[in-house]
């Protein structure tokens, strides 16, 4: 496991990714808080370069937080209180509605790929709550969403501070398919933080579970690779377009880094690509973020 370091000279180098890359005026103004900035800053600058660099601001929108405060320290997203569809990043919420309807109680499940409506056109084979997590199975998430309802939604929803669903919501959508639960991405980042606190829970212990092996071998491996260590919480999504200028989809990512006891969450969506794609540039922000 590679210690994640957050220092004054991190700090400084996510505030001067915010939006407009308004680069030097804002180093130098944080640089008057911080004794020990001169030296920081001439990280924080290449820090900034290479993102700048890898990552283009017309495509890639993030929100950035102190996964221990809850404190965002970075963002580039217009309007991220805006609810938008965030495709797959809802499921951990449905498996816990899932959980409180079915005595924590999930089933085994085999995904026939496309043919039970997955997603990836091969099978994913057999799959608990932690496998189904890791591959974002919709195969498995349409069996747990195939009986509920919006209405069964609402107070996990409102526990983890997520715009609800309509109470008349019910299947695939309420796995995060389409475009007719739309929650706020801010709020969709801090319910993940809010996960997280409740780590010791059942089956929040379970996601959390699926969330490491996604980093590991998942649809977040992308995160894994991008930080050349899998020590992260990772969940993806693909969700539709709402660009300007549209695309069939778009990818997000969640990534809390270090797993064990994350201080950072990084929310990244990536335009016209899936979610298993947008991890990789998601692991190669928070690489860079940790040198
Ligand atoms: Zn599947």
């Amino acid at each position: 496991m590679v210690p994640l370091r957050i220092s004054a000279g991190l700090v400084i180098a996510v505030l001067a990714i915010t939006s407009g890359f308004s680069g030097r005026s804002d180093l130098t103004a944080f640089a008057g808080q911080d004794s020990s900035a001169p030296a920081k800053s001439l990280f924080s600058q290449s820090a900034v370069l290479v993102l700048e660099r890898e990552f283009p601001s017309s495509d890639i929108s993030y929100l950035l937080f102190d996964a221990r405060t809850g404190a965002l320290l970075s963002s580039r997203w217009d309007d991220p209180a805006k609810p938008i569809p965030l495709g797959s990043l809802v499921k951990p919420f449905t498996a816990l509605a899932y959980g409180e309807t079915h005595g924590n109680q999930f089933p085994s499940h085999t995904c026939r790929g496309e043919a039970s409506g997955c997603w990836q056109v091969h099978p994913h084979g057999k799959l608990n709550l932690v496998s189904a997590i890791s591959v974002s199975c919709n195969s498995y998430f349409r069996a747990l969403a195939e009986n509920l309802t919006g209405e069964q939604l609402i107070p996990i929803a409102k526990r983890f501070g997520l715009d609800p669903p309509e109470p008349t919501l019910s299947g695939p959508p309420l796995m995060g398919l389409g475009d007719r639960w739309p929650i706020a991405p801010v709020k969709m980042a801090r319910a993940y933080l809010e996960l997280f606190h409740r780590r010791d829970q059942p089956v929040v212990r379970e996601i959390l579970a699926g969330m490491a092996q996604s980093a590991r071998s998942g649809t977040g491996k992308g995160v894994g690779q991008g930080l050349n260590h899998p020590d992260a919480l990772v969940k993806t999504g693909t969700a539709p377009c709402t660009h300007a200028h549209p695309a069939p989809g778009d990818g997000f990512v969640i990534a809390m880094v270090p797993a064990n006891q994350p201080e950072l969450l990084l929310l990244v969506r990536v335009h016209s690509v899936p979610g298993a794609t947008a991890s990789i540039a998601a692991g190669r922000m928070l690489h860079r973020l940790e040198e």
